[in-house]
């Protein structure tokens, strides 16, 4: 197992990526975890995380610029693995657009039809 060089003692996605708090994890890679968000917003509804904690995506970005890249072709694996080409991917960053956990996560969202702009 990879152990994470950064960890938030109360952060729910720190539990998840130690295994102390159960996900269906769908896909490792040595800097990030990939596992079902638990309520779906498409068929396809994955949440990409790196194993380090940081607050959010720029943060991420910051702290390491390569496992922030391995993020995006994670992503590309899990949706092509299931089927899907296309699909949306989303940092929400803020309480004011919707983040409610601060371990940065990308959305892979894919299977149904979605709009633009976003709700
Ligand atoms: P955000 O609102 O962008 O911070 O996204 C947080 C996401 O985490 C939401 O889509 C939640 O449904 C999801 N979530 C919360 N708790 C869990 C959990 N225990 N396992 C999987 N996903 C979760
Ligand atoms: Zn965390």
């Amino acid at each position: 197992m990879v152990v994470p060089v950064t960890a938030a003692p109360d952060c729910l996605f720190c539990k998840i990526v130690a295994g102390d708090i159960p996900a269906e994890v769908v896909h490792t890679t040595e800097s990030t975890v990939a596992f079902r968000d638990i309520n779906p917003q498409a068929p396809l509804h994955v949440l990409v995380v790196p194993r380090d904690h940081e607050p959010d995506a720029a943060a991420s970005a910051a702290a390491d610029a390569a496992m922030f890249a391995e993020i995006a072709t994670t992503a590309r694996a899990v949706a092509t693995g299931e089927g899907y080409d296309d699909y949306r991917l989303v940092f929400n960053t803020g309480a004011g657009v919707g983040q409610t956990v601060f371990h940065t996560h990308c959305h892979v969202l894919a299977g149904r039809a979605m709009t633009w702009p976003p709700g």
